[in-house]
């Protein structure tokens, strides 16, 4: 892997502290900085790093090859909003999707904008079940707080595992299972199962009129770099920029 961007906003809690992730000296430091010795400490061969803003203003910045959006508040876990996704969609840039709401962690769908299912037709679907829906999610959106909730620390962690082995697999120019579909785990029982994220026709990605990312795998190509964004509040100024983000262990 070329690199890896982080994002994040806030303090390091002690509620943050995982295996792979946040030490417990981190605690009360800034996230962001703190999520990026982590990820140094992670490659002791390392070349010299390179500071985002050098990532992001090189001569014909090629942008990121994938950007992992780990939201922490739970209706944002369940049901991604597609505006928090709208530059990655503008940009083509590649987006996996990965958090943990109450004791179900989910992984996907790694978006692969206008080949493959994305948010807004994990939302289009919903709908098609459900034409209450649109109404319902408007109504957690805007009539409640963000809240971050406990989560159970080994789901978080194998969660995070998980997400990044999608992403590694992706970036080695495989195509994982996560591209059009979403993988769920739900303590106690544990069972992992993949849940499908068509291509909806309504969804303005357009993706379902260009197939469902059969073409993936052809590419064939490593990709260099990755980001991994967490799409609060907290992050919309600098999506203004460039995409980046964070790599939360717990999220
Ligand atoms: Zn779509």
């Amino acid at each position: 892997m070329g690199g890896v961007e982080v994002m994040d906003g806030g303090r390091v809690e002690p509620s943050d502290v995982a295996p792979g992730g946040h030490p417990a000296d981190a605690v009360g430091d800034r996230r962001d900085e703190s999520a990026r010795r982590a990820v140094r400490r992670a490659a002791p061969d390392r070349p010299p790093s390179r500071t985002s803003a050098g990532v992001s203003s090189e001569g014909g910045d090629p942008g990121f090859s994938l950007v992992v959006l780990a939201p922490r508040d739970d209706v944002s876990v369940y049901a991604p909003d597609p505006a928090d996704a709208e530059s990655l969609r503008a940009s083509g840039t590649p987006h996996l999707y990965a958090g943990v709401v109450e004791g179900t962690g989910l992984v996907g769908p790694l978006v692969l904008p206008g080949e493959t299912g994305c948010a807004g037709c994990l939302h289009e679907s919903r709908t098609d079940l459900d034409p209450a829906w649109p109404r319902l999610i408007a109504q957690w959106r805007s009539g409640r707080q963000r809240q971050v909730r406990p989560c159970d620390l080994t789901l978080a962690t194998t969660v995070a595992g998980l997400a990044a082995a999608h992403a590694l697999a992706f970036l080695d120019g495989r195509a994982p299972s996560s591209v059009g579909a979403r993988w769920e785990c739900s303590v106690p029982g544990l069972h992992w199962r993949a849940r499908p994220v068509r291509a909806h026709p309504g969804c303005s990605c357009a993706a379902a009129e260009r197939g469902n990312g059969e073409h993936l795998s052809e590419d064939g190509g490593s990709h260099e770099t990755m980001a991994v964004q967490r799409p609060s509040e907290q992050c919309r100024e600098a999506e203004a920029e460039r995409p980046a983000g964070t790599w939360r262990a717990h999220v």
